[in-house]
């Protein structure tokens, strides 16, 4: 599905249940402004190669935009739009003084060379500096870029602007002025909120049986949280394929095996099964950290679980959402779910405003505490309203936050 579509049937659907002004939903249906650059890079080969990247600034009532940039084949304008809106009710959802941003370059940097991937990552703030900026447009890492890329883009903006503005991007690594706790903070906090709704519906952890689709940043983090907790992970899937083991698959050996460069599948000592069939695996939790539509009308009829966890932006098709709300299953929705990413992020940003710096503890106890706020109020505003899905409660609780300060600045 278009994930433009589907993030404005979410808009839709929360605004059904409230009584605002129609004009919110043309608000927040599309970006307030879009670019979309094409930009040389010089390949090893000596030939030049145009690349195409956009980016998109949703919506800035509640502050600047924020958000990631990924370096993806399939990269498409509608799939960086969408991933704009749910930066914008993400941030809205955690309290963060940001708005949503998003950006993407068509590219497969599994086809390039250390040396292009540094040159495209320049040759990416030369053409987006002028639209960026630490109070306008702040990036930070998402699918397949890391804190290297963020070190490139921030040497070679301090070139262009003849000055360091470090909070300009956030995924730095600490030496570049990141944040303790960054790294993890993304899978920590889906597991944060796992834990909660396990308290909710009163699964114990210990011994829960966890699936994970994905094993990048988010998903690998997430499954090592949800192990000092006490689960057993049983199944794990990357790009290539996916293992499963009932008894359960240590995580930290296989976080380190994949590190070195190697693929999920070739993990020894596991059962190795075909990558889409990690949804036919029966679990207690399962964390779709991938990328958007994982779930969709083809496989949710046999997805068996209590709980999904949304560690990647827009995993599940609204129509899935109806068939898996049917089965009872509890889903923590990505603009929550995930939201410990940027939470961290706003850390990174504000200490390197302030030119103070906090403690890794200091810095995920903020995280865990600020999602746990979130997650209590929107609990209550599903209870109040008597609205199983939460997703639906979510985007209700940070459309009326963004609908207060549009209507303060006078856009409606
Ligand atoms: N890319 C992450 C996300 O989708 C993090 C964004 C950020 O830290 O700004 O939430």
């Amino acid at each position: 599905m278009n994930p433009l579509k589907m993030v404005r049937t979410q808009i839709k659907s929360a605004l059904n249940e409230m009584d605002l002004d129609p004009v919110i939903y043309d608000l927040l249906a599309a970006p307030k402004r879009f670019y979309d650059f094409s930009f040389p890079v010089k390949m090893d080969d000596g030939n030049i190669k145009i690349f195409k990247g956009y980016r998109s600034q949703h919506n800035d009532a509640l502050g600047p935009n924020k958000g990631g940039l990924r370096f993806h084949q399939n990269v498409t304008a509608d799939e960086v739009k969408a991933l704009s809106a749910w930066m914008t009710f993400k941030c809205a959802v955690v309290g963060l003084p940001y708005g949503g941003g998003k950006g993407g370059v068509i590219v497969d940097p599994r086809t390039l060379s250390e040396n292009e991937l540094e040159r495209l990552s320049r040759a990416w703030m030369r053409a987006f500096h002028s639209v960026i900026g630490e109070y306008k447009d702040i990036p930070a890492p998402d699918v397949n870029t890391n804190q290297q890329i963020m070190s490139w883009m921030l040497d070679e903006s301090n070139t262009i602007f003849g000055k360091g503005e470090v909070a300009l991007l956030t995924g730095k690594p600490i030496a570049l002025g990141g944040s303790l706790g960054r790294t993890e903070a993304t899978g920590y906090g889906v597991a944060f909120m796992v834990k909660k709704v396990a308290e909710k519906i009163e699964l114990p952890l210990e011994n829960s049986t966890v699936v994970i689709q994905g094993f990048g940043n988010v998903g690998s983090y997430a499954a090592k949280k949800l192990v000092d907790y006490g689960c057993k992970i049983i199944a794990v899937s990357d790009v290539y394929g996916a293992i499963c083991n009932p008894k359960g698959i240590d995580v930290r050996e296989l976080k380190q095996f994949v590190e070195a460069g190697n693929k999920v599948s070739d993990f020894p000592n596991v059962t190795t099964i075909d990558r889409d069939s990690i949804f036919n695996i029966k679990c207690d939790i399962l964390v779709p950290a991938a990328l958007e539509n994982s779930i969709n009308e083809e496989n949710a009829d046999v997805i068996e679980c209590k709980i999904i966890a949304e560690g990647a932006n827009g995993p599940t098709t609204p129509k899935a959402d109806k068939i898996l709300l049917k089965k009872g299953i509890f889903i923590i929705p990505d603009i929550l779910a995930n939201a410990g990413g940027v939470t961290v992020s706003y850390f990174e940003w504000s200490q390197n405003l302030y030119g103070h710096y906090w403690s890794k503890k200091e810095v995920l106890q903020k995280e865990e505490d600020k999602m746990i706020e979130a997650f209590e109020q929107i609990y209550e505003l599903m209870c109040e309203k008597k609205i199983k899905n939460m997703r639906k409660a979510a985007f209700m609780f940070a459309i009326e936050k963004i609908s207060k300060v549009m209507k303060l600045r006078g856009w409606c």
